[in-house]
């Protein structure tokens, strides 16, 4: 029914009634019982409004439906609708602090920052990642201009030319973030960061591994090229410098498939589709081969030594062959004649231990820690001068990240070099003997 109907129908009833009580007072008692019970029943009547619109009151002060007070007459039905409205403005606020909880959680766990500021730049809201990117601190930031928060003057020069539909490259707190200035609503704008530090790490350092191989590689073709050329200007060169130059470009050719080799196996111990398999690496053959191939290189020049108590270790045999190959043949190219290789294998108390001890020319403290970036060398032209690609510790520290060993290097130039390769204990293959660590000769 019409609710202006609902309202005034009972209302026009109760008054009509009132008054007929009145007149039929009136009319059988005389005008002053009449008009006297006619007026206290009024001002029954206001009494009783009063009092709810004085519980109506007192209710907006706390409107809380479950405390919405009953009525009589048409206040029933306006509390009824009161509650109808409050019920439904409850549900609402509920709905909507749940949408809220939801979004800043989504907020939260977004990588991009994202702050939310007024038209003049005063921080409103920023989640947890533009708090790390830009260094701010919702909390306690709230309420202040964001060109007070963020002292960069690239930053500076973007706000004052607001050229906001253009991204910004900027280098902050170590960082390299693409940040970005977003009007919405009417006087609203978001301020959206992006972390692009790793991406272009990552892309520095594909740059930096092209410009290397690709030098790499023009060095011994520039040596090739030249010879050919002579070979073809000079037809009646003498055997003797013909055979020279065969063996220079032979030497050349090899540095270069080297080269490439490497290049391929580091390409496939990154590369995600490369899994490890491991198996039981029998140390002690592996061991006797490694060292066959550094007297084969030292050719007498060294004294080489081994000694082995250790146990087998669970892991690829290929891989593991080639990294204590790499730690051995550097040994040798980077020792000079006359001087003593040590290898040893055992059980530590951290677990499976490889070492390699020279005394040779040994690595100044500045660059241990950079020896396994690919193309890193300390003296570059005695690493090529010993057909070193610059890429056997690059090649190690995947493969022994690869089976969770860890390598570390002691060295003192001069005096030699000690490198350490520790496996997990996990990886040991025991088979029930106990090791004691003490080192037993086997070649
Ligand atoms: P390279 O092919 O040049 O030997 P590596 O990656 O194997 O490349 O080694 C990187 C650099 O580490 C070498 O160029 C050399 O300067 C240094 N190095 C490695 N092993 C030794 C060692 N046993 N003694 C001294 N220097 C070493």
């Amino acid at each position: 029914m019409n609710p202006q109907l609902l309202f005034w129908v009972p209302a026009t009833v109760r008054m009509s009634l009132l008054l007929l009580g009145a007149g039929i007072l009136w009319f059988f008692f005389g005008p002053t019982i009449g008009l006297g019970v006619g007026l206290a029943s009024v001002c029954l009547m206001v009494f009783i409004q009063l009092h709810y619109l004085y519980r109506l009151s007192g209710w907006l002060d706390n409107p809380d439906s479950e405390k919405l007070p009953d009525g009589w007459g048409a206040w029933t039905d306006i509390f009824s609708r009161l509650y109808r409205l409050r019920r439904h403005d409850e549900k609402n606020r509920t709905e909507l602090t749940e949408w809220l909880a939801r979004f800043r959680q989504a907020m939260s766990l977004l990588p991009d920052g994202v702050v939310i500021m007024d038209d003049v730049l005063f921080l409103e809201w920023c989640n947890p990642a533009a708090e790390k990117h830009l260094g701010l601190k919702n909390s306690r930031d709230k309420g202040m201009r964001v060109t007070n928060l963020i002292r960069n003057p690239d930053f500076m020069d973007y706000i004052i030319l607001g050229r906001y539909e253009q991204p910004l490259t900027l280098s902050l707190r170590e960082r390299k973030l693409i940040v970005q200035i977003i009007p919405f609503e009417n006087r609203r704008q978001i301020l959206v960061t992006h972390d692009v530090t790793e991406s272009e790490r990552i892309e520095m350092m594909r740059r930096d591994f092209i410009a290397n191989a690709s030098h790499e590689l023009r060095t011994p073709l520039t040596v090739i090229n030249g010879f050919l050329e002579i070979a073809s200007s000079q037809a009646n060169l003498d055997p003797q410098t013909r055979a020279a130059h065969l063996k220079l470009m032979t030497e050349q050719g090899h540095r270069m498939q080297n080269l490439v080799e490497d290049m391929l196996t580091l390409t496939r111990l990154e590369s995600i589709d490369y899994p490890l398999r491991p198996e039981r690496v029998v140390i002690n053959n592996l061991l006797e081969q490694i060292v066959e191939e550094a007297k084969a290189l030292s050719a007498g020049r060294h004294t080489i030594t081994i000694a082995a108590d250790g146990p087998d270790v669970r892991g690829s045999t290929e891989e593991l062959r080639s990294t204590f190959s790499n730690l051995v043949s550097n040994a040798v190219r980077y020792t000079p004649e006359g001087g003593q290789i040590k290898l040893s294998w055992k059980m530590s108390k951290t677990g499976p231990q490889f070492a390699v001890q020279d005394n040779g020319i040994g690595i100044s403290a500045e660059h241990i820690t950079r020896l396994t970036e690919r193309f890193y060398r300390v003296d570059k032209s005695r690493s090529r001068e010993t057909q070193g690609t610059g890429l056997g510790l690059a090649i190690v520290k995947h493969v022994l990240l690869r089976h969770d060993a860890i390598l570390s290097i002691e060295s003192k130039p001069e005096h030699g070099s000690t490198f350490i390769v520790t496996f997990p204990k996990t990886a040991a293959v025991t088979d029930g003997i106990e090791y004691s660590g003490e080192r037993a000769a086997v070649g």
